[in-house]
């Protein structure tokens, strides 16, 4: 099989990325290889939805702000010849939390969202009593609050972007990557499991959590491994008012979902490695306890369910990495290691790396910062404040 592209991967990543390559090139051969069609174990349907302004680095603000704004217009822009496409997204906003001592950290962050144009209000414990009757303010410094962020639906975003890939051309291949023929300086096909072969003039690693794994068949290294996280369904005794999704410094994250809410509690220090075990008490041991103390009428609260995914850690900064094989292969490019935050990035980073495929260059956002030139120098490029 031959193609212009060979997209490894076929998550909100992959599948971004065939959306933007056609829309940049219409009538490229664009191939997407993955095996998990139902998407069972895949990162992106399990993930919380939430998309966020609130970051420090340049590229992470204005990938959240391309990417916002792609996914309030999705259902028109998505749409098909079968319907709209269904993001249902909702524009809750986002809130994060601080102690005082974390406040002019907090504070130093909302002056660069501004700059970026972004609409953020910091209020005082006072302010966020007034808003947020049912928060427990006492011990708190202030919080930023993103009245524009949101959530949506992560598998209604995949299954928009798969449909329109396919409807622009893209042809899904149900296989896995197995090996990769690589000579210094090109990747010249690679293989799946079945046994066939793909020729290819650039190949696009979007493996999730599994591209650290995958870049090692090219013999790259990438560091990046797989975490597991746990996300609850719960519900609360009492009602409470709208609240956004909120986020503190224990990278305790909630929003409402239905008649309830979901969300967990991160664990950086989570064992690496693909490990969906559910770990059925982690909720009344981790999170109970936090949004008790934070929210009261959580102390009647109700786990409903709880279920786990990856993380696609980046080892060296938490930040994707998105490029070229800088000092290998060149047209072997990787779009992955977001750390938790690739769902709200994906349009972003898709449309970068179609531009640098097919124009040779970055047309919109500069995104060189995020490249594969950093892990070689093992020089971290991170966020500052809440992950
Ligand atoms: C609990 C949880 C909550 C999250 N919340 C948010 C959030 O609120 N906002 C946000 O932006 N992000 C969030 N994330 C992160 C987000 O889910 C990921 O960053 C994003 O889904 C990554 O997309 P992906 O397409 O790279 O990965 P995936 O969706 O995992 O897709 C990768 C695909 O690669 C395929 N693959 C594996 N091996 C091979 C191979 N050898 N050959 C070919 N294909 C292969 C897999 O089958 C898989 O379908 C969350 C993640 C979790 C686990």
């Amino acid at each position: 099989m031959q193609a212009d592209v060979a997209v490894l991967g076929g998550g909100i990543v992959g599948s971004s990325v065939a959306y933007f390559l056609l829309k940049e090139a219409p009538g490229l051969s664009v191939c997407v290889v993955e095996p998990d069609p139902n998407y069972e174990l895949a990162s992106t349907v399990r993930a919380s939805g939430g998309c966020r302004v609130q970051f420090t680095c340049t590229e992470n603000i204005e990938m959240s702000k391309f990417g916002i704004a792609f996914i309030r217009d999705f259902g028109s822009t998505m749409a098909t010849p079968d319907g709209p496409a269904h993001a249902d997204w909702i524009e809750g906003g986002y809130l994060f939390i601080v102690p005082p001592a974390q406040l002019a950290g907090l504070e130093r962050n909302v002056r660069r969202q501004l700059a970026h144009g972004c609409v953020v209000e910091l209020l005082t414990p006072a302010e966020l009593k007034a808003r947020f009757p049912s928060m427990k303010t006492t011990d708190l410094g202030g919080g930023a609050y993103t009245p524009h962020d949101g959530w949506c639906d992560p598998n209604g975003l995949l299954q928009g972007f798969r449909r329109k890939a396919g409807e622009l051309g893209a042809r899904y291949v149900d296989d896995r990557v197995e090996s990769a023929e690589v000579d210094a300086t090109k990747v010249k096909a690679i293989t799946l499991a079945s046994g066939r072969r793909i020729e290819a003039d650039a190949f696009v690693n979007a493996c999730g959590a599994w591209a650290g794994v995958v870049a090692g068949k090219f013999g790259m290294k990438l560091p990046v491994s797989p975490m597991r996280r746990f996300e609850h369904y719960f519900t609360a005794g009492a009602p409470l008012e709208a609240l956004p999704y909120v986020k503190d410094v224990a990278r305790l994250a909630f929003h409402s979902e239905g008649r309830g809410f979901s969300g967990g509690l991160v664990d950086g220090s989570e064992p690496r490695g693909f490990n969906f075990e559910v770990d059925h008490g982690w909720f009344e041991r981790m999170v109970w306890p936090a949004v008790a103390e934070r929210f009261p009428a959580f102390e009647a609260a109700k786990c409903h369910r709880t279920w786990s995914g990856l993380y696609e850690q980046n080892e060296l900064d938490g930040n994707p990495v998105i490029g070229p094989w800088a000092n290998g292969a060149r047209n072997l490019h990787t779009v992955a290691g977001f750390s938790g935050h690739g769902m709200m990035h994906a349009p972003a980073a898709a449309r970068g790396i179609a531009e640098l495929i097919v124009h040779g260059g970055y047309r919109t956002l500069d995104l060189t910062r995020l490249g594969y030139e950093r892990i070689v120098a093992g020089r971290p490029y991170a966020e500052e404040g809440i992950l």
